[in-house]
């Protein structure tokens, strides 16, 4: 392996070494066809393959049910901020949506959502990002069209460690910056489901009562995680498909998208390919299973040096909700002392590590109105 600067960033991260190398390997010819992807044609039966593998890498590793659709779309996270309102707001008549917002993410989320729709935000005023308000907080709306989280909030390093439970209502997940670090049940069902729909239930009205499919929708840009910039993964419940308010644009509407194989235009070819190159790493390397493991191991160097520095790091995260993917620290003392962080940032630079430098919001104070 060529030694390389080690990249701390967020995203655009760092890919896998083998993933780059292929990928330069195959830029002037592509699979003996003598172009490249990046010159490829989105309708040729070549493009049609690789965006194929890529779906069936993706259902392969996250054990997609049939009832969910995959789609490869543009935009980025941010046009999910968008395109879920626009999708799945008009599911109930009352057209408002449950958000838990516990970052900057979420939080923009949901003031793009307020432009579709009533947003409510379920939990009490937070002081800070630092934690997961607890869940028996939160009061859910049963007329919401659906309830909203950010997974991994990726400036403020709070990460999930359970699925919220949402009593039956459509779950939203933004899962851009800890997709595929771990396992995940995309269609979770509940024990005493199990057993009635073993009793004889019929599954479609199961589908709509409480607590039995935990995951509406979930998506994720692809440039943390799995690839690179460009395109946005949505994995979305067949039964949410076809809702769109009329004024959503063409390119976000998930029906439209998913009855064009996500080609209704031209798709960003080369970065699905790129991601069914990380997409077969990942495979090669144990799978989600063993990301988790990685990511567990990664992350815990660092915890644990912050833990024994004597508050010489700080990390402001309550220790429930610390993030496996980002972790925010400063140097020298809660707020950071700025001589110590410039030091601690040069000494890296020189050692070949870059993109430390963190968010100045981390410690900002939450404020509800930004909502
Ligand atoms: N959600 C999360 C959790 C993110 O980290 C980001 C990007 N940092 C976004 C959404 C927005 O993604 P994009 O820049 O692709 O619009």
């Amino acid at each position: 392996e060529k030694k390389r600067t080690l990249n701390f960033g967020a995203g655009p991260a760092k890919l896998p070494q083998s993933v780059l190398l292929q990928a330069q390997k195959e830029l002037l010819d592509y699979s003996g066809i003598g172009i490249s992807v990046l010159e490829m044609s989105h309708r040729s039966s070549d493009f049609n393959k690789i965006i194929n593998k890529t779906e069936s890498l993706l259902r392969e590793l996250l054990n997609i049910p049939d009832n969910y659709k995959v789609l490869f779309l543009q935009g980025g996270g941010s046009g999910q901020f968008s395109a879920v309102p626009l999708n799945l707001i008009g599911l109930k008549e009352d057209r408002c949506a449950d958000y838990i917002v516990t970052g900057t993410w979420s939080a923009k989320a949901a003031k793009e959502a307020e432009k579709y729709g009533k947003v409510r935000v379920v939990h009490p005023k937070m002081d800070s990002y630092t934690k997961i308000p607890e869940p028996s907080s939160w009061t859910l709306n049963p007329s919401a069209s659906y309830v909203y989280y950010c997974c991994n909030e990726t400036v403020h390093g709070v990460e999930y460690h359970f699925t919220p439970e949402t009593n039956g209502a459509v779950l939203v997940s933004d899962m851009s910056s800890n997709f595929l670090s771990r396992p995940v049940d995309v269609s979770k069902v509940r024990r005493g489901l199990l057993r009635s729909l073993r009793d004889g239930a019929a599954y479609s009205s199961l589908n709509l009562c409480a607590g039995v499919v935990q995951f509406g929708l979930i998506f994720a840009g692809a440039q943390k995680n799995v690839g690179c910039a460009g395109v946005t993964v949505v994995i979305v419940r067949e039964d949410l498909i076809g809702h769109a308010l009329k004024e959503c644009p063409i390119v976000l509407d998930y029906k439209v998208q998913v009855e064009m194989n996500s080609l209704y235009n031209t798709p960003p070819c080369f970065s699905i390919y790129i991601m069914s190159l990380v997409l077969e790493w990942i495979k090669n390397n144990g799978g989600s299973a063993a990301m988790e493991t990685l990511n567990k191991q990664k992350s815990s160097i660092i915890y644990d040096i912050i833990n024994a520095s004597n508050g010489f790091y700080v990390c402001p995260v309550d220790s429930a909700c610390r993030s496996r993917m980002n972790v925010p620290f400063r140097v020298g003392k809660k707020e950071g002392d700025e001589a110590l962080e410039k030091k601690f940032l040069e000494g890296a630079s020189k050692r070949g590590m870059i993109s430390l430098k963190g968010h100045r919001s981390v410690l900002l104070k939450y404020n509800p109105s930004d909502v």
